[in-house]
């Protein structure tokens, strides 16, 4: 007989998915309206590859070059990618041809940018990212820019705007984040209410391992799990 492996994201995923579930519950959501992206930056294809037989395939990378990498090596088919991190200009060529959706949209230019490098017959779905605790290291846009941003963005033939991503200050404290959601959930309403021709704000993604369940209650649709899915991360 041969030995049998474990895998070993098996119960993490389950218990991820268990605490997404019971978030929701909490405040009377339909589990279904939240989905995990499964954040493996710094990690290897080879636990991309377990984590997508353990039946989860939706992944989150913040770099391109390390997700081109990555993304060549990984066996596994049917996977879907989503861009979380800065993106410059030079690697928006790339970033178009590996991702599903773009979440870290900060500026008109680097919109009209991937609208630019995007294939005829394609169109690019995108986050607008928000700095909403107006950290001056963090990447975003200011929420004051956030109503001509999506008016610009909307012109754009290439990209659909679904909605919207913030990471929070980090604090110890996942209910120090929720003012935060609330915060992201209240700008993706007042840019719902402005009713642009082809933008929805049904997508919010918010909330990271320590803090998703907080979020989910405050309105996430997608949160990034990366070190309670993967373990830590050395770099
Ligand atoms: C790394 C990262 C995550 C995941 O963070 P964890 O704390 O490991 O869950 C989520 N979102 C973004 C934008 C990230 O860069």
């Amino acid at each position: 007989m041969g030995q049998f492996k474990v895998n070993r994201f098996v119960s993490p995923l389950l218990a991820i998915r268990q605490a997404m579930r019971q978030a929701c519950l909490n405040v009377g959501r339909d589990p279904g309206s939240v989905q995990l992206v499964a954040v493996s930056k710094t990690h290897p294809a080879e636990m991309v590859d377990q984590v997508a037989i353990a039946g989860h395939s939706l992944f989150g990378e913040n770099r391109v070059q390390e997700a081109r990498e990555k993304m060549a090596r990984v066996q596994q088919p049917g996977l879907q990618w989503h861009l979380i991190g800065p993106l410059q200009r030079n690697k928006v060529k790339w970033a178009v041809q590996l991702f599903q959706m773009i979440q870290s949209v900060d500026s008109v230019e680097l919109a009209q940018e991937i609208n630019r490098r995007m294939p005829e017959d394609r169109i690019m779905p995108v986050l607008l990212q928000v700095n909403v605790g107006g950290e001056k290291q963090k990447s975003g846009l200011h929420p004051v820019d956030l109503p001509k941003v999506a008016r610009e963005v909307a012109q754009l033939p290439h990209l659909s705007l679904q909605g919207l991503m913030t990471v929070p200050p980090f604090t110890e404290d996942p209910q120090q984040s929720r003012p935060f959601f609330q915060t992201l959930a209240e700008l993706a309403r007042s840019t719902h209410a402005m009713a642009i021709p082809g933008v929805s704000m049904d997508t919010l993604s918010m909330g990271m391992s320590h803090d998703f369940e907080v979020a989910i209650e405050e309105g996430a649709t997608l949160v990034r799990i990366g070190s309670s899915l993967f373990g830590r991360r050395d770099g």
